[in-house]
């Protein structure tokens, strides 16, 4: 007799550890805290967006294509002038040269990248293992898969697996290793030792690398490495990226992912029945985005890190123990210093009583991850400085207000 399994709803609900209130199962975390924000007035650290939109060619090359006509369904795998641009952009950061026919497609954010990989790949049987803290849509699209999601923790303060753990932790079910770098929540950046490790343990065990690397261009003082450029790696690595924080245009939802022919094959059978193709003038701004040059690159990093500073020292002065991340737009806090024990309550406490939301860490765990993460907050600061330096002044009365 077969197992029955929860409705994949349920799989998809369970696996992201929804913790919305009031059983509105629909609702994200992020979503949650945003209305949150929204009905208090507080200053939104919570969901990842940045209040400022990027670079104005960009946004003038999407009203151009709107206006010249590019407003029909773009080829299944994206136009040619994005996958070209994606190619380029490979090669000139990393030296990698994937084909733009064959080995290239573009996905409706790299939400739509995660979910047509791990549902190409993986089904019930099969084991998908990533870090915990994990990003919410991995374990929503490995519980609607049927897969079972296995998890490798991130410990603070400087959020690298323990070498032992991870190894233990790949089995002969591991069909894919899900990773995601630079990491959120946690803003770790991955040294080669830790990737190599990885690629070394998914030949060992035959299995297929997914890698996130959206925020490959948010480091702060440390190179990214993509995994794909390790050795053994290239044969069997999926890479993901998406427009949305290298361009602080979240709204567009322009992905893409870069691999191996027979991979890139598999994905793109899924991806054209979840939404066929993706939109088309935003991916010709896309295009025009990835060939700016190498001066826009380094300033986005630079202009992210004085952020990271600003909100940093704001939760040092407000007395929480901060992890200073070496990527993303995250900085994590420790709420312990404070008698604060569990971060879930007091980040739906938090827009209340000192007008700042930010994200409970627990929520990017199964329920033992969350134990051990109970008492940390994510923080977001891609956000204007002089909001940043708001919320440092509102976090500084935390203390009394408890
Ligand atoms: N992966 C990670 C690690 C993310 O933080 C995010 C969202 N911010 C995504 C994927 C989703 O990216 P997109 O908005 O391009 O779908
Ligand atoms: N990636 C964003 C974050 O981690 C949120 C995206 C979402 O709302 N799903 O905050």
């Amino acid at each position: 007799m077969t197992e029955t399994l929860p409705a994949p709803w349920q799989r998809a609900a369970t696996g992201a550890n929804l913790l919305a209130s009031d059983g509105a199962l629909g609702v994200t975390i992020f979503e949650e805290m945003t209305t949150l924000a929204m009905q208090t007035g507080a200053i939104n650290l919570g969901q990842g967006f940045p209040d400022e939109d990027g670079p104005a060619e960009i946004k003038a090359a999407a009203q151009a294509a709107i206006a010249e006509g590019s407003n029909q369904y773009a080829p299944g795998k994206g136009i040619p002038q994005l996958r070209k641009a994606v190619s380029a952009h490979q090669r000139r950061f990393y030296g990698l040269e994937p084909d733009p026919d064959t080995e290239i497609i573009v996905t409706t954010g790299a939400t739509e990248a995660i979910a047509a990989s791990l549902l190409a790949f993986v089904g019930p049987g099969d084991e998908v293992l990533t870090f915990e803290p994990f990003y919410d849509s991995y374990g929503a699209i490995i519980g609607l898969s049927g897969a079972t999601h296995v998890t490798a923790p991130l410990l603070a303060p400087d959020f690298l697996p323990d070498a032992a753990a991870l190894e233990a932790a790949f089995t002969d079910r591991t069909k894919v290793v899900l990773l995601n770098n630079p990491h959120n929540p946690t803003g770790a950046v991955f040294p080669r030792e830790v990737l190599q490790r990885v690629v070394d343990l998914a030949r060992k065990h035959d299995a297929i690398i997914i890698t996130d690397e959206v925020y490959e261009h948010l480091t702060f003082g440390v190179s990214h490495i993509p995994v794909a450029t390790l050795p053994g790696a290239a044969d069997r690595t999926v890479t993901i990226s998406s427009a949305g924080k290298t361009f602080s245009f979240t709204g567009w939802k322009v992905g893409w992912l870069s691999g191996p022919e027979h991979l890139v094959a598999a994905v793109r059978t899924v991806k054209q029945f979840l939404t066929y193709s993706s939109g088309t003038p935003f991916q010709s701004a896309i295009a025009t985005g990835l060939a700016l040059p190498d001066e826009f690159y380094k300033g986005i990093s630079a202009t992210l890190r004085k952020k990271r500073d600003i909100l940093s020292e704001g939760l040092r002065a407000a007395g929480l123990e901060v992890f200073t991340p070496d990527g993303t737009y995250f900085v994590n806090v420790d709420t312990s210093p404070l008698g604060i024990r569990d971060s879930v309550d007091l980040a739906r406490r938090l827009p209340a009583l000192v007008g700042v939301a930010a994200i409970p860490v627990p929520v990017f765990c199964h329920p033992e991850g969350a134990e051990r993460t109970r008492s940390l907050l994510r923080f977001a600061f891609c956000k204007r400085d002089e909001v940043l330096e708001e919320a440092a002044t509102r976090l500084a009365t935390l203390r009394d207000r408890l």
